[in-house]
């Protein structure tokens, strides 16, 4: 009508009612108690002793069962629900981690950590989020841990150096998330404020099968111990890998 013109192709339209019923049921998700947090242990190396967890987001779909981040997160941030998803994570991750120095005193301090997508990150609301979610747990802030991509932290590098420096005043630890596979610009390790270097799984996952892996490994590692950065290696699952490691 009026020269205007919608061409419509049957694979288009069944993946737009694809992605309408995706939204509307992420929304219901979070309404309705459907996302679940699933939480992996930090393991110190040299005592062998669990130090903390890291938080997993998984969503248990009433049809489709228990979904990957991989198979709604993308959505969610088109749908704008990144940022209640994240504050729904960050929430339940403080307040589980209180629950474990209940249940678990002689264990020591647990620290938790959560994951950031660069969405939320750029968000100029997150410290201010982060904080209130801290008050209103009432955990210790050091016990927090932010995992962050490479590529959100390089993305502005002005803004990323406030918010760290925020994160810091307000005691919360920082690690990104996934190092190696970014853009791995040194440079901004000298300049940004940062705890852990998390190894990506890739590299731990290829470490006994291709000789190649190791020395990059060895070299994550001894950057930063130089730097006096703690180091995690992501998805330890066999008795080999984590000899190598
Ligand atoms: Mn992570």
């Amino acid at each position: 009508g009026r020269g205007c013109w919608r061409i419509y192709q049957s694979g288009a339209a069944s993946f737009s009612v694809e992605r309408l019923e995706l939204e509307a049921g992420l929304r219901k998700a979070i309404t309705s108690n459907e996302l679940r947090l699933f939480f992996q242990p930090l393991v110190d190396l040299r005592t062998g002793r669990i130090d903390g967890f890291e938080g997993l987001i998984r969503w248990q779909h009433p049809v489709r069962g228990l979904l990957q981040p991989f198979a709604f997160i993308p959505s969610a941030a088109e749908a704008g629900f990144i940022r209640s998803i994240g504050r729904w994570v960050l929430r339940e991750a403080c307040r589980e981690a209180i629950v474990w120095q209940q249940l678990f005193p002689d264990l020591g301090p647990l620290e938790v950590s959560v994951n950031v997508s660069p969405l939320e990150f750029r968000e100029r609301d997150i410290v201010t989020d982060v904080a209130s979610v801290l008050a209103q747990t009432g955990l210790d802030p050091h016990l927090l841990k932010l995992e962050i991509v490479e590529s959100a932290l390089m993305q502005d590098a002005e803004a990323t150096m406030r918010s760290l420096a925020a994160f810091r005043d307000l005691g919360v630890k920082i690690a990104i998330d996934d190092f190696g596979t970014g853009y791995s610009s040194l440079s901004y390790l000298r300049r940004f404020p940062v705890d852990t270097l998390k190894i990506d799984r890739s590299f731990v996952e290829e470490a006994t099968r291709d000789t190649s892996v190791m020395p990059i490994i060895r070299a994550i590692v001894s950057l930063a111990h130089a730097l006096g950065i703690d180091v995690t290696a992501e998805g330890i699952e066999t008795r080999q890998q984590l000899t190598l490691l």
